[in-house]
């Protein structure tokens, strides 16, 4: 264990009374970090000077250096994180291990949305994380610290997290799940279960550990394709569970937690926009309590999808109405500063190898 954001009040206090801190000065630094929102110990004024001192020399309160900060029109802000090398242990400045996070504010919330992993092994056809593969997993310190650092931003605190960063969350299993209860503990972040979303492409098994996890956060399954065929050409993972497989999972979450489930369908221009694809969503769409969000693609460089024309959106949208399945067009947000997963990453990655 590393970083304080790696730690429980339990796994503190017992740190602190074997580097000769008093028990109780674990619930003080909690509260100074969480309720406070103070990461430098020197500000710490309840704490002596020698455990200021001996917090900054063993006690990290941020693992990651940030390596950019990009503000869109719209308000959205994307950071880009970056982690100390775990086999020289040296602090990564330009290139190396490094995570997107972004803060998407909205009229009545504060949206994080977070990376659970280095890259990502899934390899989605339309997706920039997934194009270098995976580099490696996120502790659970390293998600908590994104929203830490997210709500520090003078922004407002962070109200909403979603787990629709780099990497497929359900691959990072207990990272996931331990963040998620630092997230929401009162000792923690105080982010309400219903408020944290975990998105994932469809772990069947996975998910049924989910429905086992204590606390009901909300399952979005990335859909993006109506059929089996069409969906394994766009996510390479779907080979491993069928879309059959993947409701039957999401139905036991269903039946475990009472939490509907969102199903994400990102919307490609002429390859899975067409009303057929909407019928067949439909389809599917009534065997689940379910809602369904319709995203519109945001271009990434390089890769051959475009964003579905807003007449077609609209279309596609009614068409499940009609059959009275629940569906929202969500907003497209911080298009100028490459919002979509891996983008920041990838052109800051290609900037390095540039110079
Ligand atoms: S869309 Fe998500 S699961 Fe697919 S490659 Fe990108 S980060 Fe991974």
């Amino acid at each position: 264990m590393s970083g304080f954001f790696e730690h429980t009040p339990d796994s503190l206090r017992e740190w602190c009374v074997n580097h000769g801190m008093p028990g109780f000065a674990a619930k003080q630094i909690f509260d100074w970090v969480y309720a406070k929102q103070v990461v430098d110990p020197a500000l710490m004024s309840n704490l002596s000077a020698n455990h200021r001192a001996l917090l900054v020399e063993a006690l990290p309160i941020d693992q990651g250096h940030l390596l950019a900060d990009q503000c869109a029109s719209d308000g959205t802000r994307k950071l880009l994180v970056g982690w100390k090398d775990s086999s020289t242990g040296l602090p990564v400045l330009h290139e190396g291990p490094s995570t997107e996070t972004v803060l998407i504010p909205s009229d009545n919330r504060m949206t994080a949305c977070v990376s659970s992993q280095i890259g990502c092994p899934v390899g989605c056809a339309f997706c920039a994380s997934g194009l270098d593969g995976l580099e490696g997993n996120l502790s659970a310190g390293q998600i908590v610290e994104q929203v830490h650092r997210l709500s520090r931003l003078g922004l407002g605190r962070v109200t909403n997290v979603v787990f629709m960063g780099m990497g497929e969350p359900l691959a990072n299993f207990a990272a996931v799940t331990n963040a998620i209860t630092t997230l929401n503990a009162s000792w923690g972040l105080g982010i309400g279960a219903r408020k944290i979303t975990v998105s994932t492409i469809g772990l069947p098994e996975a998910i049924r550990r989910l429905a086992e996890f204590p606390l009901p956060i909300t399952l979005a399954i990335s859909l993006h394709a109506p059929e089996d065929s069409l969906r394994r050409t766009l996510i390479p993972w779907a080979a491993h569970a069928s879309i059959p497989e993947i409701l039957d999972a999401c139905r036991e979450y269903f039946d475990a937690t009472g939490r509907e489930i969102t199903f994400e369908y990102l919307l490609l221009r002429g390859v899975n926009d067409r009303p057929h694809h909407a019928r067949m969503l439909a389809d599917l769409a009534s065997t689940v309590r379910c809602n369904i969000n319709l995203i519109r693609y945001n271009e990434v460089p390089g890769l051959p999808f475009d964003r579905p024309a807003d007449i077609d959106v609209r279309i596609f949208q009614e068409t499940l109405r009609d059959r009275r399945i629940n569906a929202h067009i969500r907003a497209s947000r911080g298009r100028d500063i490459a919002a979509a997963c891996g983008q920041l990453r990838r052109s800051h990655t290609q900037a390095d190898q540039s110079t």
